[in-house]
């Protein structure tokens, strides 16, 4: 069964950029002068099972009104007239304005189903929005990012909630490829993956940092290849940020080259150390970055306050114990080290920690594969209905504890970011919530949806 859906919102909420993801196109609508009629209202449009017209309001906006307000009536009239759902977006970064309102009002005016779909999720500062939303008085807002397919399934999830499941049966099975789409969203075809799809196509940004001796330039010229030529600054590219490009089985990496960067600094300004800046600089363009650790003298206070850093920053750490050629008893010294890490480096559990040697090439496949690893753990989404199942059963389990005589209450959770994993928890007082607890969520979390080894932001909000 197809269907219509119709996309309203006001002026830069990011109906276009969701429209444009829907219906597989890549332009935005940016050439719509007013009064131009266009001779195409909907568009095909699928998303992951799903496959619908997408009406095109953008069109609508050039109805004759006068003011913005009349506009907006028109446009969303016309396009929930023609429309079997809409979907209504507020930015969640902007927060809720007056003219979400109207929209709202006339939303519950005609009696369509709606879906509440705050999108920008991918900016920090926008779960106050989602939380916000709620005051819409239009249920369950789906947290989404339009511009990054963030929240895909939770909005197809809803989709099907406000049909009916029959319009999960697709009439055609085979992915249909639309006119000029690009393999953006949710082609996990399978509508039980909870998993935005894990991008392997682009290149995966590592950096590679530790404490001056331990073995960084070793490591990076056995990962890259002795005798491969640096492949130097990139165009545009200044002598600070340097980065190699190389393939592991046929993943693309593009390696932040701080060991590059030393060597340059020295012939051209006789630098023995990298500043801090520039060790900040690589953390912040990575996403997994490796921490060398140097096996035969671990943990000094310096590794501990650079994995620290790493961890701060929101990055996918892995722990690279370098040297190991020279420990002899291997499996002792290895059971040692990975206790003294959870011990010495509390703040995230079950990182990843891998004993290498740089200088005979030992172990770094099994490094790579617990980069690989920790940066899909890094992009883990778990949909909004799992994780108030499980918060239900968490909170039953150990409820949260009494302030005052006043049990608190823990109500919703939704994951409102990946890179690393985010979430907002709302709760009747958010200031009165003991760390303790939050501990116990965070440990649940990591336990329930497998998100070890990678930091987990929590934020509490308020409920009313
Ligand atoms: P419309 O006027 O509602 O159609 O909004 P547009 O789709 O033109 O988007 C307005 C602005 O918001 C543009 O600059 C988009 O790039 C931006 N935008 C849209 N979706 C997102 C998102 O998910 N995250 C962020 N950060 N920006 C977005
Ligand atoms: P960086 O300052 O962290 O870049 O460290 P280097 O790569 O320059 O290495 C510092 C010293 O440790 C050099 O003398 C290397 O030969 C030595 N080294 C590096 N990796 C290994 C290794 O895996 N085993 C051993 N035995 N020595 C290593």
């Amino acid at each position: 069964m197809t269907f219509k859906l119709a996309i309203i919102g006001r002026p830069n909420v990011g109906k276009s950029t969701l429209f444009n993801r829907l219906a597989g196109r890549r332009m935005a609508i940016v050439d719509d002068t007013p009064g131009v009629t266009r001779d195409r209202r909907s568009h095909p449009a699928r998303l992951q099972d799903l496959r619908f017209e997408v009406i095109d309001t953008a069109g609508l906006e050039s109805a004759a009104a006068p003011t913005l307000e009349g506009r907006m009536r028109a446009q969303t009239e016309l396009a929930i007239d023609e429309a079997d759902i809409a979907v209504f977006m507020i930015d969640a970064r902007a927060g809720i304005m007056p003219d979400d309102s109207t929209f709202a009002n006339l939303l519950r005016r005609k009696g369509k189903p709606v879906i509440l779909v705050a999108n920008k999720i991918d900016v920090n500062a926008a779960a106050a929005g989602v939380l916000d939303a709620w005051e819409l008085g239009l249920g369950e807002p789906v947290a989404v990012s339009a511009e990054h397919g963030l929240g895909m399934s939770d909005l197809r999830d809803a989709i099907v909630a406000g049909l009916g499941e029959e319009v999960a049966l697709a009439e055609d099975p085979e992915p249909v490829a639309l006119p000029g789409e690009e393999i953006a969203v949710g082609e996990d075809i399978d509508p039980d993956a909870e998993q935005v799809p894990y991008d392997s196509g682009k290149p995966l940004r590592i950096a590679v940092v530790g404490r001056p001796n331990v073995g960084k330039s070793t490591l990076i010229n056995a990962l890259i290849g002795q005798d491969r030529m640096l492949t130097g600054p990139e165009a545009g590219i200044t002598r600070d940020s340097i980065s190699v490009d190389w393939l592991w089985r046929e993943r693309k990496i593009k390696l932040f080259d701080t060991a590059g960067m030393r060597r340059k600094a020295r012939v051209q300004e006789k630098l023995e150390k990298l500043s801090v800046a520039d060790g900040l600089r690589a953390i912040r363009f990575a996403e997994v970055v490796i921490v060398v650790f140097d096996a035969t003298m671990p943990f000094e206070k310096q590794d501990l306050q650079i994995a620290d850093l790493v961890m701060r920053e929101g990055r996918a750490p892995v722990l690279a114990f370098n040297k190991w050629d020279l420990i002899e008893d291997r499996q002792e010294t290895l059971a040692e080290l990975r206790e003294k890490t959870e011990r010495l480096l509390p703040q995230v559990r079950g990182l990843q920690a891998v004993p290498i040697s740089g200088e005979t090439g030992r172990g770094l496949d099994k490094l790579m594969e617990a980069v690989e690893r920790t940066h899909r753990t890094w992009n883990s989404r778990v949909s909004t209905a799992r994780l108030n199942r499980w918060l239900e059963a968490a909170t039953a389990q150990h409820p949260p504890p009494a302030v005052a005589g006043r049990r608190l209450k823990v109500k919703y959770i939704t994951q409102i970011k990946a890179r690393p994993p985010g979430f907002v928890v709302s709760c009747s007082r958010p200031d009165a919530m003991p760390q303790s607890y939050v501990r116990y969520l965070v440990n649940g979390l990591r336990e329930t949806f497998g998100l070890f080894g990678v930091p987990i932001r929590i934020a509490l909000r308020t409920s009313e």
